[in-house]
């Protein structure tokens, strides 16, 4: 039997909806563990994971992707809550790590209030056993290079290596939303930002074959299969917009080109949104990165959809960004030389302050609304669940 002892970050500062966050965050480890069978409960504050299973290594995935997870540790259970009890758990705790010239400290919950012992006292019996068969082991309260975790509860757990979570909240408390996902470095991490709000996420690539290249779709296919785990899986629609940039390239100011594909592209967001009973569009966009993302170009990319646009990395920097993407590990295929998009025209000279009633006018001359439909009815889907690169 493997055990785990999963900690609860922000949702344990919950009120009264505590319960339905909690039980959702149990549903998402249930579903991402499977096919592999886990009983997940909850006790005050923690939740208790158990498994006949010993695929550690797949849980452990399942533990550090999935959001509303402080952190969890593999634990030793006590069943027998006696003194004599206590001090073989330990013992067996200690055995493979070796305490030698280490300084170490217990700490101890009491949950279970009828507990004999106090809390100073376990902790006392706790290093004694360290002591005893670790001469050179010492107790440092303040700074310690090693703790031994011990939690007296309807049973005793005992851990002593504890792994960082992803924290944030659990994947399906916050809505759900269309991301804009392209094959650069910045929508990946969007996308990981609102799902660790806990937005549920389809995701939505505009590709121009010829003109983008089969390439340049895989890179976009693996980026998404990269982000699943901390999605809890998602859907990829892939729209094509060729004949929507030939029109523009054709028909469009030379310095609004840019502008034109961005507002086309926030229509199709709005459309799709619409069909998949979404509430919300994301974007990678951050306050003046590039031309299309100065506050004016954004007021009139706004203005073509009336739910929310949300832009999780508005005020980050590029290092920023790049540091979380090497942690979500979508950077190095985010580097990959594939051009996205808008590859069938680049002005020389973007608007960067552009007049929106202006552009507005320049939008709708161009009669885009039924090539925007029409690539939207035929879109390509594709189900990724969320262990697919496993
Ligand atoms: P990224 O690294 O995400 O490509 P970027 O700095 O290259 O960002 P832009 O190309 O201006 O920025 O795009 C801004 C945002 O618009 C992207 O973060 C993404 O959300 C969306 N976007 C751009 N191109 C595409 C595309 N081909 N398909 C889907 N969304 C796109
Ligand atoms: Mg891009």
């Amino acid at each position: 039997m493997t055990k785990y002892l999963i900690k609860l970050g922000e949702i344990s500062l919950k009120g009264l909806n505590r319960k339905s966050f909690q039980a959702r965050l149990i549903n998402n480890i249930k579903e991402k563990l499977l096919p592999l069978r886990a009983d997940v409960k909850s006790q005050k504050g923690r939740l208790f994971l158990s498994t006949e299973d010993d695929d550690k290594q797949r849980i452990e995935k399942v533990l550090s992707t999935t959001f509303g997870i402080d952190g969890y540790a593999e634990c030793r259970i006590c069943k027998e809550k006696t003194e004599e009890a206590l001090i073989n758990a330990i013992s067996e705790e200690i055995q493979n790590t070796s305490y030698d010239n280490t300084t170490f400290k217990a700490e101890v919950r009491r949950e279970d209030k009828s507990f004999p012992l106090s809390s100073y006292q376990i902790a006392c019996i706790a290093g004694g056993v360290v002591l005893d068969k670790y001469q050179s082991a010492k107790v440092s309260l303040r700074d310690p290079q090693r703790i031994i975790y011990i939690e007296v509860r309807s049973e005793i757990y005992i851990y002593s290596s504890s792994k960082k979570g992803s924290r944030g909240l659990p994947v399906g408390t916050s809505g759900k939303g269309i991301s804009l996902l392209s094959g650069g470095i910045d929508s990946p991490v969007s996308s990981y930002l609102m799902a660790r709000r806990g937005m549920k996420e389809e995701l939505l690539y505009f590709h121009a074959y010829p003109y983008t290249t089969d390439k340049a779709k895989e890179k976009v296919i693996t980026l998404a299969k990269t982000i699943a785990p901390y999605l809890q899986g998602t859907v990829l629609h892939i729209v094509s917009f060729t004949d929507l940039e030939i029109q523009i390239a054709k028909n469009g100011y030379e310095n609004e080109k840019t502008l034109m594909l961005r507002a086309a592209m926030i229509k199709a967001a709005d459309l799709l949104a619409r069909k998949r009973r979404a509430t919300c569009i994301i974007t990678g966009e951050a306050l003046s990165q590039v031309a299309s993302q100065t506050q004016e170009a954004i007021n009139f990319t706004s203005s073509f959809t009336d739910i929310n646009i949300f832009r999780p990395l508005i005020g980050l920097e590029k290092q920023e960004i790049i540091d979380r993407a090497k942690q979500i590990g979508t950077y190095e295929t985010s580097i990959l030389p594939f051009a996205d998009c808008c590859v069938l025209f680049s002005p020389k000279h973007p608007k960067t302050k552009p007049n929106r009633d202006k552009l507005t006018k320049s939008f709708e001359s161009l009669e885009l609304d039924k090539i925007i439909e029409e690539a939207v009815e035929n879109r390509e889907t594709i189900y990724i669940k969320a262990n697919e690169l496993d």
